[in-house]
C-alpha cells in the first residue's frame, strides 16, 4: 500500500501479500499511467533493465551540464562542455553498470564523438554564460496528498520577469511536436513539488532535447496545477487499488517496442501470437 493512503471501502479480491510502496519517482508515476504492468517490473518487482548506451550518454551529459554552471560564465563554451563530458564520462565508465557496455574501443569512441556533437547542439538553444541557474540537480523529496514523491530536478532559473522556469534535459529524440504534451507529465509533478515546497507557482516548463536540438516550451498557472494536482490524487487512488489487488493489467502500445520486459510480458507474447 502506498504510505498513509487509505484503502477504497470496496476491495474486489483480496491480495495474497499487501504490495508496498515507500516513494514514488513523477517517472514511475509516469509509467503506470502510461502501462501499469510496466510499472509492477520498474516500481514493484524492481526487475533490472539492461543499461543502453542511450542510457550512459544520458547520465554522463547531465553530470556535464550540471557542472557547466559550476564554472565562471567566461569558461561555459562548448569545448569546456565537451571536457566536462570526457572528465565524467571517464569517473562513471567504471561503475558495474556500464561495465561491458561497448564491445570495443573502437565503438566507445564512436558513441563519444555522437555524444560531443549532441552536446554542441546544447549552445544552439540557450547561452550558458547569460544567466545562472537558481537550483541544479534539486532533490525533490515532498509528501504530496498522502504519498512521498522522490525525485530530482535538473535545473531551476528564474525568468526575466523573476519568475520561476523548470528545464528537463533530455538526450533522446524529441517527440513530434503534436505529440509533445505527455512528456510534460513529470515536469508537472515537479511544478507542484516546487509550488509546495515554496509557495511559487512556476510560469513554464522546458523540455530542452539535445538531440535536434528542440525546445518545448509549456507555460503553466495555477489552475493547471490543480487540475494536475487532482489528476495525481486519482492516480494514486488507482496505484492504491492495484497494491491493493495485486492487478496491474498490461496497456500494449507502440511503447513495447522499447520496453525492456516484453520477452516476460504476457501482453507482448499474446500480441506476437494474434500477429501471426
Ligand atoms: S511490453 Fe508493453 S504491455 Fe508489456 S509491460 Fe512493456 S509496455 Fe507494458
Amino acid at each position: 500500500m502506498i504510505a498513509n493512503m487509505t484503502a477504497p471501502a470496496a476491495m474486489p479480491v483480496e491480495p495474497m501479500e499487501t504490495l508496498q510502496l515507500e516513494t514514488l519517482s513523477p517517472s514511475r508515476a509516469g509509467d503506470f499511467k502510461t502501462c501499469p504492468q510496466l510499472f509492477k517490473f520498474r516500481a514493484i518487482d524492481r526487475l533490472p533493465e539492461p543499461v543502453t548506451i542511450h542510457q550512459a550518454r544520458g547520465t554522463t551529459a547531465h553530470l556535464a551540464l550540471q557542472r557547466l554552471f559550476d564554472l565562471p560564465t567566461t569558461n561555459r563554451t562548448p569545448d569546456t562542455l565537451f571536457d566536462l563530458f570526457r572528465q565524467a564520462w571517464t569517473e562513471i565508465r567504471g561503475d558495474e553498470e556500464f561495465t561491458d557496455l561497448f564491445p570495443s574501443t573502437d565503438e566507445e569512441r564512436t558513441w563519444g564523438l555522437e555524444s560531443l556533437e549532441l552536446l554542441a547542439n546544447y549552445f544552439a538553444i540557450e547561452d550558458p554564460a547569460t544567466f545562472e541557474p537558481v537550483a541544479r540537480e534539486l532533490d525533490m523529496t515532498e509528501e504530496m496528498n498522502g504519498i512521498v514523491i522522490r525525485g530530482i530536478l535538473d535545473r531551476m532559473d528564474r525568468s526575466p520577469d523573476g519568475s520561476l522556469v523548470i528545464t528537463d534535459y533530455k538526450t533522446g529524440k524529441a517527440p513530434p511536436e503534436p505529440y509533445a504534451l505527455p512528456a510534460f507529465f513529470a515536469l508537472k509533478i515537479y511544478a507542484l513539488l516546487i509550488r509546495n515546497r515554496l509557495g511559487e507557482t512556476p510560469s513554464e516548463l522546458r523540455l530542452l532535447y539535445l538531440n535536434g536540438p528542440t525546445l518545448y516550451r509549456l507555460p503553466v498557472d495555477d489552475r493547471q496545477l490543480d487540475a494536475m494536482d487532482n489528476q495525481l490524487r486519482a492516480l494514486w487512488a488507482a496505484i492504491d487499488r492495484a497494491l491493493a489487488t495485486g492487478k496491474f493489467p498490461p496497456r500494449p502500445g507502440t511503447l513495447c517496442n522499447w520496453c525492456a520486459y516484453r520477452d516476460i510480458c504476457p501482453a507482448w507474447a499474446e500480441a506476437q501470437t494474434d500477429s501471426v
